[in-house]
């Protein structure tokens, strides 16, 4: 039998910022949705309530080893003021999967995406309509028993909240310097890489940081056994254009799948421009570079849609990539992907919802 979903609205209607002051995911809408899970009722009361601190016991098994799962998605406003989201099955499925590595209980994904249509449209004021801005989706799990055991807990909450951000490029799309990571690893097969987990986020941190302070926008990871094969750039899958033929890392354990790399690897298809996922290693890309054959490359991911790369950093080695400007298949997957998205552009995808 389905849930129904409890509604309570706020009496209080919060200020909306200026689109042009939009900051990502500092600002949240006036109502939220959360669902709880405990033996042996499954998932059970669902509300949409006022957005509002939560009340959880210290001991709650999430401050302490940090048993969480996470997704992030959009809903886009089109020229005629309706709101449409992009793929969001995508991320439900994959919220599963997540669930699935964390021993997290699976959610029924149709009614999550029930839920999350109904508190989209009751926060449809919320969704900015300058070009570029949207409103960002965060559906995330928390693990609740007040118990300090490790093990699996038996109680945990399902919450979506909303939040407007600003366009991501303002001055139009933007290449960025990367730095190859030697030194620090991202995930390993075996581990949580494929899963969209806090502790992943965490312990990415630290390269973050230190290539920050070395002006790079991002790392490019590389696998965590040999440190031999590209994995990911920041928290974007990536792309290379090597010789007129597109090459993205093979999905292996510890990539997550991204619903944007999915989708690029789609449209290329579409376009019947050559497109392979395989393992690349960074002395591979590197001797295409020597030899002028690294055309392109990018980042793909939900925030950015799709990150130019216009200069790697390895061992003190700077390789500028097409003069470090956007090249065109970047630009022309980006205008497409982004036409779709906020419904200027036929979907021949069955993508939007
Ligand atoms: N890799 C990582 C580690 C990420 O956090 C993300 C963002 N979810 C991506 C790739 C891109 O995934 P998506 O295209 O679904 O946003």
């Amino acid at each position: 039998m389905e849930q129904t979903i409890r509604v309570e609205l706020s009496t209080t209607k919060k200020e909306k910022p200026k689109t042009d002051q939009l900051e990502f995911g500092r600002t949240f809408t006036d109502h939220m949705f959360v669902m709880e899970y405990s033996d042996p009722l499954g998932w059970h009361n669902a509300e949409i309530l006022p957005y509002q601190p939560l009340m959880v016991d210290p001991s709650s098994m999430i401050f302490h080893y940090g048993q969480s799962v996470f997704e992030g998605l959009k809903a886009y406003l089109t020229p005629d003021g309706d709101a449409q989201l992009f793929r969001p099955e995508r991320n439900l499925q994959r919220l599963n999967r997540s669930n699935d590595r964390l021993c997290i209980p699976p959610i029924d994904e149709k009614f999550a995406l029930k839920a999350i249509k109904q508190l989209v449209a009751l926060e449809k004021d919320w969704i900015p309509s300058t070009e570029g801005t949207s409103l960002y989706i965060r559906p995330f799990i928390i693990s609740t028993e007040p118990y300090l055991g490790v093990a699996p807990s038996r109680h945990y909450k399902f919450i979506v909240i909303l939040s407007p951000v600003g366009a991501y490029y303002k001055e139009g799309i933007n290449p960025v310097k990367i730095a190859v990571e030697n030194q620090y690893v991202r995930a390993v097969v075996g581990g949580t890489g494929e899963a969209k987990t806090g502790g992943n986020y965490a312990s990415s941190l630290k390269a973050q940081e230190v290539s920050a302070k070395e002006g790079y926008a991002q790392v490019l990871w590389l696998d965590g056994v040999e440190k031999k094969y590209i994995e990911e750039v920041g928290s974007m899958n990536v792309f290379f254009k090597i010789n007129g033929e597109v090459v993205t890392p093979a999905l292996n354990g510890s990539i997550l799948e991204g619903v944007t790399r999915n989708s690029v690897i789609q449209l290329l298809k579409h376009w019947n421009i050559p497109v392979v996922e395989r393992k690349i290693s960074i002395d591979e890309l590197h001797q295409a570079y020597k030899d002028g054959l690294l055309e392109e490359a990018f980042g793909a991911g939900t925030a950015a849609v799709i990150s130019p790369i216009g200069q790697l950093t390895w061992n003190l080695e700077h390789l500028v990539i097409n003069n470090g400007n956007t090249g065109e298949l970047s630009k022309n997957i980006y205008d497409t992907l982004t036409n779709i998205q906020y419904g200027k552009e036929k979907d021949p995808f069955n993508w939007i919802e």
